[in-house]
């Protein structure tokens, strides 16, 4: 094991360096080649690192260096609130579980982002800072609020009933959509879909709330729910037929004709409406930090944001869910009508 200063001024001196080309505190790099610190913090190597064009990991490798005991094995996770499993249970329970990530890598470097959605990682409650101790908690226990992104409803009930679901209701919410989706350019295929199985008879039977345990029998309730959790998918930031505040949208609509950027950011600010915000100074009104998404560096746009794609998300996942049922309940049926033969 060779000591980690050894290591560093053998390297710098090859590549003709001084030792305040590697680090702005050059007594610091006195320090550690000269023995006299052996334990620098991981920050530092990684600094050293970059400035002699390697990893850290190449650098620390065959080193008297462990990265300090406590970070590691503090058992700390950060949290990612767009990465989650969502399972919907026979009796309609909605189970969601947020991926959890270790805070530090072995060199005692701090994860900083979720790996699969690029958002930041979650360590401490959002209101009052104090850690998150489990990707089980719902409610933090130092202020009480929730700590991760929450559907509003618990079981598939609760969410029937949250959207006012019955047989009638449906066919209101089909004429609306149907006059959504020739405005919204996201849902082309869907809406494509959408028509074609308009086609099909429904029965009405007005204000008849649907009732899970009915619906997961019921191949044609179970294909339409499927078809609108999609759609509501990729319309939640639909302000009505004509807006809507996606990101992408509004980049789009100005990449078409330069000339319309003023226009859009007029639009753009009727966002402030649409969230229903009345005090001048919880406007959004930074288009450009807006249109990042959640890159962005305003902390209520990067909320803002987080929240839409959870939602996304989550009903994406519960439309996969029930699709797997419907394939479920197909291959039942054409198991019984084998049966029957
Ligand atoms: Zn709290």
């Amino acid at each position: 094991m060779e000591p980690l200063g050894n290591k560093i001024k053998k390297i710098r001196l090859e590549k003709d360096l001084k030792q305040s080309a590697l680090h702005p505190n050059q007594s610091a790099i006195a320090q550690i080649e000269g023995g006299k610190n052996k334990k620098p913090s991981p920050t530092t190597i990684q600094t050293i690192a970059q400035s002699l064009e390697m990893t850290m990991e190449e650098l620390v490798k065959d080193t008297d260096w462990k990265a300090p005991e406590s970070m590691v094995e503090e058992g700390k996770y950060g949290y990612s609130e767009l990465d989650f499993d969502l399972k919907i249970l026979e009796d309609g329970k909605i189970e969601i579980q947020f991926r959890q990530y270790p805070r530090y890598d072995s060199n005692g470097l701090e994860n900083k982002y979720c790996p699969t959605t690029s958002s930041r990682l979650l360590f401490e409650c959002k209101k009052c800072k104090k850690p998150i101790a489990s990707n089980k908690q719902i409610f933090c226990m130092g202020c009480g609020e929730k700590v991760f992104q929450s559907a509003g409803f618990k079981t598939m009930d609760e969410y029937f009933n949250k959207f006012n679901w019955s047989d009638y209701g449906l066919e209101k919410r089909i004429a609306h959509q149907k006059s959504l989706r020739s405005i919204n350019p996201f849902d082309e295929i869907l809406a494509e879909e959408l028509a074609m199985e308009h086609q099909t008879n429904f029965d009405i039977e007005k204000d008849k709330t649907w009732i899970f345990a009915q619906t997961i029998n019921n191949q044609s309730k179970l294909e339409w729910l499927i078809s609108f959790l999609q759609i509501d998918s990729l319309t939640l930031y639909n302000y009505d037929d004509f807006r809507s505040f996606k990101p992408e949208y509004l980049l789009q609509r100005i990449s078409e004709d330069r000339d319309k950027r003023e226009v859009v950011i007029i639009d753009f600010e009727g966002i402030n409406s649409w969230l229903s915000i009345t005090k001048e100074e919880d406007r959004i009104l930074d288009f450009d930090d807006y249109c990042k998404g959640i890159k962005a560096k305003n902390e209520r746009i990067y909320n803002f944001h987080v929240n839409m794609e959870f939602q996304e998300k989550l009903y994406q996942k519960m439309a996969d869910e029930l699709k797997r049922r419907l394939n479920y309940t197909k291959d039942n049926l054409i198991a019984l009508n084998e049966e029957e033969e």
